[in-house]
């Protein structure tokens, strides 16, 4: 009798499962999206979009249809696919990183600029921020100091189609003097202190958004005024530092 019962408990944890395994396998990845095909980066982005960027309090409808939109996956190096829409940065090669979504979103809320405006942006990397701020329908004008970074994220803002981005590579420090003014600058490599052409090219009433310092930094928005700028500083963040020019300037005061 006991050795039925024995018998009979091996064979029910044995069903259990394999019926264990059977539901996983119908709800793809314990409940993930995706299947054999692979994830379905629609739902992820959605899931994104609300989990990470809606709860913590973005509203501009523009941001958030871009964020919808812009199919980040593809700006990300193969290794790192899967973890495309996790809520945080991500390693692009060359020691460089592209923004986690959350940052993303805020810093293209914080510029505060809609359709046909022109926005230059400082340090293009994967080429997502600017895929964003074209999904806005703004003109981008954006500046990358590594040259296979630079060329990379133009290849692939070319055949996603985004017509509005416009990519340049060399040192962002000088801005792109003959598009300016513009009507907001977005660094997204932390200088020490701001570029000063980059506030020379800001349109009056225009804001930049830059992170500044050396390790800690703090994200802040420079609004430019008649008679000079107004800064408020919004949350700590992380960024790699802004090089070239900016640094050389830095050693030679130190
Ligand atoms: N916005 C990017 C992430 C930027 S990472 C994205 O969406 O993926 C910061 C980038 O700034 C890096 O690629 C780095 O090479 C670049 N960078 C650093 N200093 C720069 C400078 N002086 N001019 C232009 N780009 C710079």
């Amino acid at each position: 009798m006991a050795g039925h019962d024995r018998a009979s408990g091996i064979l029910r944890a044995v069903l259990a499962v394999l019926l264990g395994a059977i539901v996983v396998g119908c709800s793809p990845r314990g409940g993930q999206a995706g299947s054999r095909s692979g994830p379905d980066w629609n739902v992820l982005r959605e899931r994104m979009v609300r989990q990470q960027i809606e709860t913590r309090g973005v509203k501009d409808p523009e941001v958030l249809t871009a964020m919808r939109s812009v199919p980040r996956h593809r700006f990300v190096p193969e290794d790192y696919r899967e973890a495309s829409y996790q809520d945080s940065p991500l390693p692009i090669g060359e020691s460089q990183t592209i923004s986690q979504p959350y940052i993303v979103a805020l810093m293209s809320e914080l510029l505060e600029v809609g359709p046909g405006d022109k926005v230059l942006e400082i340090g293009t990397g994967s080429g997502y921020q600017a895929a964003v701020l074209a999904a806005m329908r703004v003109e981008v004008y954006t500046v990358e100091i590594r040259q296979g970074l630079c060329e990379r994220a133009e290849a692939i803002l070319a055949e996603l189609g985004y017509d509005n981005a416009h990519v340049r590579c060399g040192d962002g420090y000088g801005g792109w003097p003959e598009e300016a003014p513009f009507a907001g600058v977005i660094v997204t490599a932390a200088p020490d202190r701001i570029p000063e052409p980059l506030i020379d090219q800001l349109a009056v009433g225009a804001r930049m958004v830059i992170p500044l310092g050396d390790f800690y930094q703090q994200l802040m928005v420079i609004k430019k005024t008649d008679d000079g700028v107004e800064e408020r500083s919004v949350i700590p963040v992380r960024f790699v530092p802004m090089t070239g020019e900016i640094e050389r300037q830095g050693e030679d005061t130190q």
